[in-house]
């Protein structure tokens, strides 16, 4: 592929959202499509409805299956990125002067064919670079599915906690009336008993409130930390195929035959 029609294929599938390619892409009920992950990030921000972060149209669902086309174009654009930017700097094995395509998952290292035959690699997997780093993305997009619905669920817990507060806190207010009423109604001399019936319902509604804020901010910082970690996650996943897969460095003193 020329580097103009390179260019073309790789801004169709743009996300508008990380301006990087496709992750997961989801088409929303306008027709737009965005990464998944990019997409719940940016509702979760926003504080307006969930609008199409393109043409503001608000969609109707919010359940968006993958969309499996353009998830496979993504992959090809990606690809052919990784080539264009790589075949300069292909790694050459200084044994048998082949191009190291091969990605060994247990070593994390590259080899060339030869090298991926010797019996210390018998054992192994290896897959090409672009496969292994594409499997590596789809690992943690399905991770990442379900983080999400985790965080959702949490979301919802959350606020039943939050309007169990307030109920509670309602409850008290609602005892310290009836408690006030039902001492008006005997005589004065009884009057420091109501104070300090009131002082320890007072006290144990303190005890209790300060429980479930308690509670409330426990799962609102974990909630907070699984959003980080999804963030996290969606970076790792756009990061270039080597830097996926956290190829090891090589010991310079045996390997320095980078190419340029
Ligand atoms: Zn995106
Ligand atoms: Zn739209
Ligand atoms: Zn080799
Ligand atoms: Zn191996």
């Amino acid at each position: 592929m020329d580097s103009d029609t390179l260019q073309v294929f790789q801004s169709e599938l743009t996300c508008s959202i990380c301006t990087k390619c496709f992750l997961d892409p989801v088409t929303i009920d306008c027709g737009h499509s965005f990464c998944h992950p990019c997409l719940s990030l940016c509702w979760e921000e926003s504080q307006t409805p969930r609008s199409c972060p393109e043409c503001r149209e608000i969609p109707e669902w919010s359940d968006f299956k993958t969309n499996i086309a353009l998830k496979r174009l993504a992959s090809l654009a990606r690809q052919a990125r990784a080539d264009h930017d790589h075949s300069s700097e292909e790694q050459i094995c200084v044994t048998h002067q082949e191009a190291k395509g091969l990605f060994c998952e247990v070593d994390q290292t590259l080899l060339c064919g030869p090298c991926s035959e010797l019996p210390e690699h018998a054992a192994h997997s290896h897959s090409p670079i672009h496969r292994a780093a594409e499997e590596s993305r789809e690992k943690l997009v399905k991770r990442m599915r379900t983080l999400w619905k985790l965080r959702e669920e949490m979301k919802i817990s959350l606020n039943q906690e939050a309007n169990n507060t307030q109920l509670f806190e309602n409850y008290v207010a609602l005892r310290k009336a009836m408690i006030t009423v039902q001492y008006q109604r005997i005589p004065l001399l009884l009057h420091e008993d109501e104070k300090m019936h009131l002082e320890a319902l007072e006290q144990e509604a303190k005890e209790i409130c300060q429980q479930l804020k308690g509670s409330v901010f426990t799962m609102t910082e974990q909630a907070e930390s699984m959003r980080e970690m999804y963030r996290e996650l969606t970076e790792m996943c756009h990061k270039p195929d080597m830097e996926l897969l956290q190829v090891r460095k090589e010991d310079p003193s045996s390997e320095r035959e980078t190419v340029f």
